[in-house]
């Protein structure tokens, strides 16, 4: 999920600061139109060092990007992975990684602008519920609960919908997804 252009721009700095010391496993994230992004992802099965390894690289490509989540699609990975960090790096209290996440609560329902890392240039708001509670498991397979409202309810349900094939631009409304998937197809035009 995509900053809002503010936190952006102050965010950039500093990942691009910490980039210069740190080594960093940023990979490129998959535009609209890939078929990943478009296919349910696979539940994770084996909690082992390349688990380990693909949660690195997501949290360094969400930092570098920036963004305040991302999900394994998006960098090519069809598992069922998401990380959030509304704090952008700046609070590590604030990172969450988690394997297999399902929503198993929803209650109440807001709409907001959203971005997506993955549909660069463009926002829709979609209805999402106002509280969730998620479950899912650590990188190291302990049972995880989240309850979360706001930006973070949000989140949750923007990265969750990454892992059953669904973009923001799905949830519009016919109307709105149809005009919206026009111009998406004619700016993310893939070559096959
Ligand atoms: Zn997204």
């Amino acid at each position: 999920m995509r900053l809002t252009p503010q936190r952006a721009c102050t965010s950039l700095t500093d990942v691009r600061e910490r980039a210069a010391v740190t080594p960093m496993s940023v990979r490129p994230i998959l535009k609209f139109g890939e078929p990943v992004l478009h296919t349910p992802a696979e539940t994770v099965g084996t909690f082992d060092d390349r688990l380990a390894g693909l949660f690195v690289d997501m949290v360094d490509t969400m930092y570098a990007a920036p963004g305040i989540g991302l999900a394994a699609p998006q960098i090519g990975v069809p598992l069922r992975a998401i990380v959030v960090d509304l704090s952008v790096g700046e609070d590590p209290a604030q990172l969450i990684q988690l394997v297999n996440p399902e929503l198993v609560e929803r209650d109440g329902s807001q709409r907001h602008d959203e971005g997506c890392l993955s549909v660069p240039g463009f926002e829709g708001a979609p209805p999402r519920p106002e509280r969730v509670v998620v479950k899912g498991r650590s990188i190291g397979g302990d049972e995880r609960t989240y309850t979360a409202t706001g930006l973070l309810a949000r989140a949750f349900c923007h990265e969750i919908d990454h892992l059953d094939g669904l973009l923001f631009v799905d949830r519009l409304s016919p109307l709105r997804r149809d005009l919206l998937k026009r111009r998406l197809r004619k700016r993310f035009r893939h070559e096959d």
